[in-house]
């Protein structure tokens, strides 16, 4: 899907180059430049689960309750840190929403980045810190485990279960999408890293429904293993959520001046077509 509206601001940028360069140049000569962020990037937030999915359990607390409490500190943060940002939340409040209402709502709204929240569970309780996704059809165990308990009673997803357009769609958007999204998913591993008390355990792909009809780059977060009792602390404590929500932000940010230096390096090639999606 071309993002007509981004197209005709990147061109629009391209013009105004050699001014800008002109700018550029003489901001260099005294400080280091900020570089800015172009354009308003939509950013959608899935707060995991909710309604009568509760998603993974603490010992006293729930998954979608942790989710949504952190989406709306996410959103906040975003808004306050990256003024340039748009942001919408799939669910607002303690609702019920399809897997593949989810994606829609980023896809119907040209979403530039889909980001799922969700906290994890493991059966013996020990393991903890942070994971991120991408989406991917490698079936391991432990992915099996995790895309299992995601996708709830939805059906895993495989190339076996896909008709031959799902497959051609699948594919596109894969092309398209998917080194962004897991040089997103880098950024967010390396905050989590700094700021999670279980630290990040990983970046994999897997079969996650709510990511798969994705048409941005996306990014499935398992904040924490809600099971485990050091990191339910962390995941239902205001610190813990608050430094989540300001560690995404942080890679956000990170990400979106990484594709505006790409955009305004790509503005100047005389093939410029596209912007923040393709
Ligand atoms: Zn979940």
């Amino acid at each position: 899907m071309i993002n007509y509206d981004w197209c005709a601001k990147a061109f629009r940028l391209h013009l105004m180059l050699p001014f800008l360069g002109g700018l550029s140049f003489v901001a260099t000569s005294f400080n280091e430049p900020k570089v800015r962020i172009i354009g308003h990037p939509l950013i959608v937030i899935d707060p995991g689960h909710g309604g009568h999915d509760h998603g993974a359990r603490g010992s006293s607390s729930l998954e979608k309750e942790v989710n949504l409490n952190v989406a709306l500190r996410l959103r906040d943060q975003i808004l306050l840190q990256i003024p340039e940002a748009r942001v919408m939340l799939t669910r607002e409040s303690d609702a019920f929403l399809p897997l593949p209402e989810r994606t829609a709502i980023a896809n119907t709204h040209n979403a530039d980045l889909f980001i799922s929240l969700h906290c994890n569970s493991n059966r013996n309780g020990q393991v903890r810190g942070a994971e991120t996704y991408i989406m991917g059809l490698h079936k391991s165990g432990q992915n099996l485990e995790v895309t299992a308990m995601e996708n709830g009673n939805q059906e895993d997803i495989g190339l076996d279960q896909l008709s031959m357009e799902e497959i051609i769609i699948f594919n596109q958007l894969q092309d398209q999408n998917l080194a962004k999204s897991r040089e997103l998913a880098m950024l967010f591993h390396d905050q989590f890293s700094a700021v999670h008390p279980g630290g990040s355990r990983t970046t994999r792909q897997a079969g996650f429904r709510v990511l798969w009809q994705a048409a941005m780059p996306s990014v499935l977060v398992e904040m924490g293993y809600i099971n485990n009792p050091s990191d339910e602390s962390f995941l239902i404590s205001d610190e813990g959520k608050d430094k989540i929500a300001k560690s995404l932000t942080q890679s956000l940010q990170d990400y979106l001046i990484l594709r505006s230096r790409e955009l305004a390096t790509a503005s100047i090639q005389p093939d410029i077509s596209s912007g923040w999606r393709q």
